[in-house]
């Protein structure tokens, strides 16, 4: 089979569980769509991509992944726009960050046929799983593995990839209220940072329970060597709007390259404001905070597209931030974005493609 005429076989669920899903009150993560694609890397070699129904899969306790975290993961959302199309958002960054995950991790690169026709045809046949509801969307979540069965430390030999995808409703999260972490680190330089890699969110997860236990919704992660220098809100890249600049930290190698932070910098120069991407340093926010200059500041990612922080702590106090409805030039950004994702802006970068169903 040559891959550049690939036509993923598809095995289809003889029932759909479509009915299964409520349009208007939809459980981010639990209901997943009829399909998935899967492909097996073996013999030095992606192999056999093929469509099934949607469901677990045998692993040995052996899993190479398992032990060691061969493990990466990407996350996108697919939209539907006024005439029932199936618009995706900036599919081949995805894609081609996959590979930059793939190759940190130490694991083989993936065809972009496979990623992009297998999007393409998973689209198709769960068309109807991409909710119609304003502001909701179909997740996918691509994602590779190690599959050897076994317990040597040495890269694997054998990988699966896989998308699924799961709808998800609108994105009501109330402003949040985050802390500036002192002590723990999410990455350092020359460590694996800028990879979306499984391990990454698992060293996070009790930092992030501990800053919840004080009442924050988030932290705010610092640079490893002096925790002085702010680096990503979680898991979403972070900007401020100070004196009227968009400001943000430069990528790195220890901080991740969001597609979400890369649109908003873009439409923020589109729109004629001014953006620095530089280091932003803890001080600086305190400074400009206590100055009246610190007017926006919030999260870019897939999920919620634009999270809005209320509050920043530091050092024993709570900054509160001016109200989200004052917030310019996030607030404008955000509904332009959401407006391009669903086709009812012009797209001048080329950023949404479409899936003809
Ligand atoms: C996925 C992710 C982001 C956001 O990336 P998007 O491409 O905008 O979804 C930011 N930071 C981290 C650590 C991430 O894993």
């Amino acid at each position: 089979m040559s891959i550049d005429m690939l036509t993923i076989p598809a095995q289809c669920v003889t029932q759909s569980r479509i009915e299964e899903l409520d349009y208007n009150n939809i459980e981010f993560g639990k209901i997943f769509s009829d399909h998935m694609l899967v492909a097996d890397y073996k013999d030095g070699a992606w192999q056999n991509p093929q469509i099934l129904p949607y469901g677990p899969m045998d692993l040995s306790p052996a899993t190479s992944a398992l032990h060691y975290g061969q493990a990466i993961f990407e996350g996108m959302k697919a939209y539907r726009d006024a005439n029932g199309d199936v618009l995706l958002f900036r599919p081949l960054d995805n894609f081609n960050r996959l590979n930059l995950s793939a190759e940190r991790m130490c694991m083989p690169a993936l065809p972009e046929d496979i990623f992009m026709q297998g999007l393409e045809q998973l689209l198709k046949l769960d068309a109807a799983w991409v909710p119609p509801t304003a502001g909701c969307a179909l997740y996918l979540r691509p994602f590779m593995f190690a599959t050897d069965n076994f317990i040597g430390v040495r890269p694997s030999d054998t990988y699966r990839f896989i998308i699924f995808s799961c709808p998800v409703g609108a994105y009501y999260g109330q402003p949040l209220k985050v802390a500036i972490e002192p002590n723990y680190v999410r990455s350092a330089e020359g460590g694996a940072g800028f990879a979306k890699a499984a391990g990454n969110y698992g060293a996070a997860l009790l930092p992030a329970r501990k800053m919840q236990e004080k009442g924050y919704h988030q932290l705010i992660w610092t640079d490893a060597k002096e925790h002085k220098y702010i680096e990503e809100s979680g898991t979403m890249n972070v900007m401020f709007v100070m004196d009227g600049k968009l400001v943000t930290p430069p990528v790195s190698t220890t901080i991740l390259k969001g597609i979400t932070r890369n649109s908003v910098l873009t439409l923020a120069r589109d729109f004629g404001y001014t953006v620095e991407e530089r280091k932003v340093s803890v001080d600086e926010i305190v400074a400009a905070h206590k100055a009246g200059k610190l007017q926006e500041a919030f999260g870019t990612g897939t999920a919620a597209t634009i999270a809005q922080i209320a509050t920043i702590h530091y050092n024993g106090e709570d900054m509160d931030l001016p109200a989200i409805e004052e917030r310019e030039i996030s607030n404008r950004i955000s509904a332009e974005l959401d407006k391009i994702k669903t086709g009812q802006s012009p797209d001048p970068h080329n950023w949404v493609q479409r899936i003809s169903l």
